[in-house]
């Protein structure tokens, strides 16, 4: 990475905490496995630092452990001068390995949980540690226990909530205020074609809790973005991944919204994808938009989008007409 960054990057404070994040941070859901070239992982994980995206989101399956494998190798090599620089985040809850405790909520997972991950990333602490959803079964009192006992034996820093809506959102916080640990952030999906963070009354539940939230999946996976305009190019996620954007979501109809949608991201002198995000960071309570990319320049132009961040009501009304048309 080169030594003296460019960086206009903007950093947000998450809800009443202390902490400040990068409007635009960088995950490592794709991209970073095992098959994935070292070499490309390391270009993009310096450029997102260049430009000031100094968040890196993880979690315990992305890449099936490999992800964190990877990251933990350039932390201790290349990034080791700049672990204080960093913000890592990591998460459990989702199905990691054989039996009944390999995934949901339940203190015997999430202490092995954290444990591995810590491993992998051969970190003594992450930044951040996630639930990765809320388990229906584990009373909530165990889960929040858990995660207080990971910060105070000092395994990470933060505590975060994902995929948590309405009652079982606000029961965590609560359980978690009580136990001495604010809950940091919710990391919930959001995008012009999700808004069911700002529908379901989520977003306004967090503000009052006086969380912030970090957005995943911003560009719908790539979808709110030039990309599929002309036909579901090789390499791509819709080429490659059938599992987590099936080319049959690309349907003419979204198409056809996709279309409307540049041309008002055209009248801004935007792309598509930098005005996807700016729309994003518009709704308060979020804090960052949680980015994935394949490529450096990928990065370039998404954290270029904070050039022109903010809309005229009409502009607001024409995405409103584009989505319902
Ligand atoms: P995005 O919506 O940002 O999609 C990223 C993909 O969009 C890229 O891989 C790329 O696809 C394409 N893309 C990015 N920038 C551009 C651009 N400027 N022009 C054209 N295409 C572009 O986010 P993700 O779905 O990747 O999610 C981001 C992160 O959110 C994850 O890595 C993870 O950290 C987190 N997440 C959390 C979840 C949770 O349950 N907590 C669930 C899912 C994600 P292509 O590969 O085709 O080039």
């Amino acid at each position: 990475m080169t030594k003296t960054r460019d960086n206009n990057m903007l950093y947000n404070r998450v809800g009443n905490s202390g902490l400040k994040l990068p409007a635009i941070s960088l995950g490592m859901w794709h991209n970073f496995g095992k098959d994935d070239d070292l070499s490309k992982q390391l270009d993009l994980l310096t450029t997102a630092f260049d430009l000031g995206i100094t968040h890196f989101d993880l979690a315990d399956n992305y890449g099936g452990g490999f992800a964190e494998v990877n990251i933990g190798g350039f932390l201790k090599n290349e990034f080791k001068t700049h672990r204080d620089e960093l913000i890592i985040s990591s998460k459990a809850g989702h199905q990691m390995w054989d039996g009944p405790y390999g995934d949901w909520g339940s203190r015997k997972h999430l202490i092995a949980g954290i444990d591995q991950s810590l491993k992998r990333l051969q970190l003594d602490y992450v930044d951040i540690f996630y639930h990765h959803r809320p388990d229906p079964e584990t009373p909530a009192e165990e889960t929040a226990r858990a995660l207080t006992d990971i910060i105070r034996q000092g395994k990470a820093l933060y505590i975060g909530i994902s995929n948590y809506y309405g009652a079982p959102s606000r029961n965590m916080i609560q359980l978690l205020k009580q136990e001495g640990v604010p809950c940091l952030i919710n990391q919930l999906p959001f995008n012009m074609f999700d808004q069911n963070a700002a529908d379901s009354g989520e977003f306004h539940g967090l503000e009052k809790d006086g969380l912030g939230c970090i957005t995943f999946s911003p560009l719908a996976q790539g979808l709110l973005s030039g990309r599929y305009l002309n036909g579901i190019p090789e390499g791509s996620r819709a080429a490659t991944d059938g599992t987590c954007l099936e080319s049959e979501r690309i349907t003419p109809e979204l198409l056809k919204k996709v279309g409307a949608l540049n041309a008002i991201a055209e009248e801004r002198r935007q792309s598509l994808a930098q005005m996807a995000l700016c729309w994003n960071l518009d709704f308060s309570p979020v804090a960052s938009v949680l980015i994935g990319a394949s490529r450096p320049e990928q990065i370039k132009e998404n954290v270029q989008a904070l050039e022109n961040p903010s809309f005229t009501n009409e502009e607001m009304q024409q995405i409103t007409d584009a989505l319902n048309a």
